[in-house]
C-alpha cells in the first residue's frame, strides 16, 4: 500500500517512530494509503531544519521570496489534474468542486501573497517638533500552521502562503483525514527552488503531532483553523507561552431571506450555500430564516431542487453531492438528524444514508436534508453539524430574525437576501458575524479581512491582516 511521507528539511522522510495510520477513501470506505503517525521527534527535526533555514529565507530580498512563491503557485497550476484528482479522492468531494474551487484557490493563495508582499508597507508617524516614528515589520521566526479536512489544500495554503511571504519558516500540519494534497505540495516547493527547511510538512494526529507543534517553545505563532473545542484547547496551551494566535473556528451561519428578494437568484445560491461540499464548509448557511410572505413558496421550490441534487461518486462529472469525509463524521451528522426529530423537527426531504453501486457501496453518502418545525433555540439550531443538513424557520420582522440569527455562540458569517438596501445595511451592522454577504454567498476577495466573532474565532486572516499576523511590529523613534 502507498505510504505518504513527511517533508522535512527539503526531503521526504518516514516518521522517526516508523508508525503509520490508515487513510480512508470516503467514496469507498476503504483504506487506500498510509500516513505517518508522527510525534514530537519529527517536530523537533522540523524545528531544527527551520532554525537553519530562517536566516537564509528571511534575509532573501522580497523579490526573491516572491519569485519562489509564484513558482509554487505555477507548479500547482501545472499539475492541476493530479491535485484535483487527489483532493477529490481524499476528501470525497465532487471532482468538479475540486477543479473549480479548491485547487484554483490554492493556486491563487500562493500567487496573491507572493505578489502582495511586494506592496506590503509599514507606517510612519511624525511628531511635530519632536521627531519621527517608523515601524519595522519583521518576520516572527518559526510559525506553526494547522488546518482542517473540509477544504484541505485551500486552507492549508491560505495560512502557509502569507507566513512564507512574510519571511517566516513554517512547520505545517494538514488534517490527518485529508493529507494527500499537502503531501504533493512538498515536491512543488522543491521544484520551485524553496530552500530546505523553509516549509516543513508533518503528518499525523492532532493530539500527538499537532499538540507537539502547539507546545514547542521555538514555534512562536500558531495559525489554526478547525473546530471550536480544539481551538479552545490550543488557546489554553499556547497563551501562557505568549504565542501569537490566530484561531478560525466553527460556525452556525444564518441565511436570512426577506419577501422582497430576487427569488430565483436567492434559490439557486441557497442551494449552494446549504449543500456545497456536502455542507462541510464553515461558511455554509445551515439556519435558513424565511419571511412569512414567501415561506411556503420557498419551501416547495427549495425541497424540489434539493431532492433532485445528484448524489454520486466524486469522480462522476455529474455529481453535485459527493461523500462525507469520514465514517465518524457521517455518524455525527446522522445523530443530529435523529436529534432534530426528537426535538420535534419534520424532515421535508433527505435524512437517509445513500448506498451506491459497487465499488462505492460502503461510501459515506448522505441525502441532503431539510428540516422544519424546530425552535430556533433547540440544539439542532444551536450546535454546529457541519454536514448536508439545514433547517427552515419562518419569521415576520427584522427584529425577530436578528434575535434568532444572533442567538448562537457562533459568529462566523451571515447571508442576507433583500432588495431593501437600507435594511441590508442595518442588519449587516447588527449581525454578530465577521463576514456578511448581501444577495450573495462565498464571494471572496483575498484582500478582505476574514474570520469570526464569539466562539467562531480570534483574529483575522486575508490580505494585510495575514501579513500583519505573521510579522512582529517594532517601532523606532528618531529625534529631530
Ligand atoms: P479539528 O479541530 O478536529 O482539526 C483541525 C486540525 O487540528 C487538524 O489538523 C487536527 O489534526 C488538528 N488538531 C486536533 N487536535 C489538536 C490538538 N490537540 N492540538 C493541535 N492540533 C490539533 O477540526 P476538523 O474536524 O478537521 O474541521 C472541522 C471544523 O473546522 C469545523 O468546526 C469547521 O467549522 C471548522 N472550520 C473553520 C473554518 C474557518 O475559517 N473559521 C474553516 C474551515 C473549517
Amino acid at each position: 500500500m502507498e505510504k505518504i511521507h513527511n517533508f522535512i528539511n527539503g526531503v521526504y522522510c518516514e516518521p522517526k517512530n516508523g508508525l503509520y495510520i490508515d487513510n480512508y477513501e470516503p467514496a469507498t470506505g476503504k483504506v487506500y494509503c498510509l500516513i505517518p503517525d508522527s510525534d514530537e521527534i519529527d517536530v523537533q527535526n522540523a524545528v531544527n531544519a527551520a532554525e537553519k533555514a530562517f536566516p537564509i529565507w528571511s534575509k532573501m530580498t522580497i523579490e526573491q521570496r516572491s519569485d519562489i512563491l509564484v513558482k509554487v503557485s505555477k507548479g500547482i497550476e501545472s499539475r492541476m489534474d493530479e491535485f484535483v484528482a487527489a483532493e477529490s479522492k481524499d476528501n470525497g468531494k465532487p471532482v468538479s468542486l475540486a477543479a473549480h474551487v479548491d485547487i484554483p484557490r490554492a493556486v491563487s493563495n500562493f500567487y496573491f501573497f507572493a505578489t502582495s508582499i511586494i506592496h506590503f508597507a509599514s507606517e510612519s508617524h511624525a511628531m511635530e517638533g519632536e521627531g519621527i516614528n517608523y515601524t519595522l515589520r519583521k518576520p516572527i521566526g518559526i510559525v506553526g500552521c494547522i488546518s482542517p479536512w473540509n477544504l484541505p489544500l485551500y486552507l492549508f495554503s491560505w495560512k502557509i502562503a502569507p507566513a512564507l511571504a512574510a519571511g517566516n519558516c513554517v512547520i505545517a500540519k494538514p488534517s490527518e483525514v485529508t493529507p494527500y494534497t499537502a503531501y504533493l505540495l512538498g515536491k512543488v516547493c522543491e521544484e520551485a527552488g524553496m530552500p530546505a527547511g523553509v516549509l516543513n510538512i508533518i503528518h499525523g494526529l492532532g493530539n500527538r503531532v499537532g499538540d507537539a507543534i502547539v507546545k514547542h517553545p521555538k514555534i512562536k505563532a500558531i495559525s489554526f483553523t478547525g473546530g471550536t473545542k480544539t481551538g479552545e484547547y490550543i488557546a489554553r496551551t499556547a497563551a501562557p507561552m505568549f504565542k501569537k494566535l490566530s484561531l478560525e473556528l466553527g460556525g452556525k451561519n444564518p441565511n436570512i431571506i426577506f419577501d422582497d428578494c430576487d427569488f430565483d437568484e436567492m434559490l439557486s445560491t441557497t442551494l449552494r450555500s446549504s449543500f456545497a461540499n456536502q455542507g462541510q464548509i464553515c461558511l455554509c448557511g445551515s439556519r435558513i430564516f424565511v419571511q412569512k410572505g414567501i415561506y411556503e413558496k420557498f419551501k416547495t421550490a427549495f425541497v424540489d431542487r434539493v431532492s433532485n441534487l445528484k448524489i454520486s461518486f466524486p469522480s462522476d462529472p455529474k455529481a453535485k453531492m459527493g461523500a462525507l469525509v469520514s465514517l465518524p463524521h457521517l455518524e455525527k451528522v446522522q445523530s443530529y438528524i435523529a436529534l432534530a426529530q426528537e426535538e420535534g423537527g419534520k424532515i421535508l426531504t433527505g435524512g437517509k444514508r445513500v448506498f451506491l453501486d459497487a465499488p462505492h457501496e460502503n461510501g459515506y453518502f448522505l441525502e441532503p436534508t431539510v428540516i422544519e418545525g424546530l425552535d430556533y433555540n433547540c440544539r439542532t439550531n444551536q450546535e454546529e453539524i457541519f454536514g448536508p443538513v439545514v433547517t427552515l424557520t419562518p419569521f415576520e420582522t427584522e427584529e425577530e430574525v436578528l434575535k434568532m440569527a444572533n442567538s448562537t455562540e457562533y459568529g462566523l458569517s451571515a447571508t442576507i437576501w433583500t432588495s431593501d438596501l437600507r435594511r441590508a445595511h442595518r442588519l449587516a451592522e447588527e449581525i454578530q458575524a465577521g463576514v456578511v454577504w448581501i444577495n450573495a454567498w462565498l464571494v471572496r476577495d483575498l484582500r478582505t479581512p476574514f474570520g469570526g466573532v464569539k466562539s467562531s474565532g480570534v483574529g483575522r486572516e486575508g490580505g494585510l491582516e495575514a501579513l500583519r499576523f505573521f510579522t512582529e511590529a517594532k517601532n523606532v523613534f528618531v529625534k529631530y
